[in-house]
């Protein structure tokens, strides 16, 4: 069994900056953890803790029911991935693979029968002679992670492994990356600040901000309950509308909602608006003059101002300037610029949070 468990894990770095203040959570055996959350969150910094690249100023980090807080990398039982692939360039895609098993001193005939089935695995039987430049980007990333396979390791941990590729090879290495794991059954944490890589990886998902969690969950859990207004413009693209809940429009719309009581700014995804003149009870509707849209052929999204502006809600990355409302509708018809519509979200596809956006309050 190897669960990998964090408690009251804290890091502060030399200089007295606290890029991790507090986290905990548990990945159990076999699971796929993808921490995300923007530039600058801590995420690198906590993976490299677990990998024993970095010193832990506090708490716990448990691995497969042992403590290694004390214990160097190597003896660890995990293998990193990096985004650099951090392939010895002059070295065979055979020879890459088997050097960690080599320096600890493994037979040659099994680190034969491990490096051949790991190049089975990922399709690079026939490159096993190779050198890293006469590959493609994807193919290293692939003997990147083939070195990680021969190891075979308690865990696995990925620092954003496919942030060189091209936007195609990403999405198709992401599907191999969860193929992979899926076979093996190995744990694994990963970390992006591609929330689609995220949501489209993740057993349990792991929302960073400013070195604390903000929210963890099953993905489609998280997307569908967001507990903060900050998870709530991260996870989703386009992100969810965000408005303040004032003494306009939209706050006499739910004057029948008890939710609203407590809530100070309302969240509405772009897709869950639909666009009609009929009245609806429960929901809230928008008056928006379309400024701007974009088809791309199976959806199209308008971006539309509201009649009543709005101003000052507290920005959270990905937040949409104040009064600006994006709506996603299917296919590739719908309103012109100019035009006037009515946006209208149902009473279910409200989300309510406090003014301060820390907490959901419905
Ligand atoms: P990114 O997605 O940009 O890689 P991240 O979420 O992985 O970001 P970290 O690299 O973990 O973020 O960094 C977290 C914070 O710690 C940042 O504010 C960073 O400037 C700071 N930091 C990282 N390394 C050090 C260091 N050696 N000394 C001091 N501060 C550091």
């Amino acid at each position: 069994m190897a669960n990998v468990t964090l408690r009251n894990v804290r890091k502060t770095y030399v200089g007295g900056f606290e890029a991790i203040k507090g986290i905990d959570f548990d990945v159990g055996d076999g699971q796929f953890c993808v921490l995300v959350g923007p530039s600058g969150c801590g995420k690198s910094t906590l993976l490299r803790m677990v990998a024993g690249l970095e010193t832990i100023t506090g708490g716990e980090i448990d691995i497969g029911g042992r403590v290694v807080n004390q214990i160097e990398p190597a003896d660890r039982d995990i293998a990193m991935v990096f985004q650099n692939y951090a392939l010895y360039p002059h070295m065979s895609v055979y020879n890459n693979m088997a050097y960690g098993l080599r320096n600890r001193r493994m037979a040659e005939a099994e680190i034969k029968t491990r490096v051949e089935e790991a190049a089975r695995i990922l399709e690079l039987g026939a490159m096993l002679d190779r050198k890293p430049r006469q590959l493609s980007g994807g193919q290293r990333q692939r003997v990147a992670m083939g070195r990680a396979i021969v190891r075979q390791p308690k865990v696995f941990l990925f620092d954003e492994p496919l942030s060189n590729l091209d936007a195609k090879l990403r999405i198709a290495m992401r599907v191999e990356i969860r193929k992979l794991q899926r076979r093996l059954s190995t744990t694994s944490i990963y970390v992006t600040h591609d929330q689609l890589e995220a949501m489209t990886l993740a057993d349990i998902l792991v929302v960073m901000n400013g070195g604390q969690v903000e929210q963890i969950g099953n993905p489609l859990d998280i997307y569908q309950k967001p507990a903060t207004t900050f998870v709530a413009s991260f996870i989703g693209a386009p992100p969810m509308n965000l408005m303040p809940l004032r003494s306009d429009e939209i706050k006499s719309q739910l004057a029948g909602d008890a939710r609203a009581n407590e809530a100070g700014i309302l969240g509405i995804r772009p897709e869950d608006f639909v666009i009609t003149n009929e009245t609806v009870s429960g929901g809230v509707a928008l008056g928006l003059t379309v400024e701007a849209i974009e088809r791309v052929g199976a959806e199209t999204f308008l971006y539309g101002t509201r009649q009543h502006e709005v101003q000052g809600v507290a920005a959270t990355p990905g937040e949409l300037p104040p009064g600006e409302i994006i709506v996603r509708i299917p296919g590739a018809v719908g309103p012109a610029i100019g035009e006037r519509i009515r946006a209208v979200a149902a009473s279910d596809k409200l989300h309510l949070f406090a003014a301060d956006g820390r907490k959901r309050v419905g």
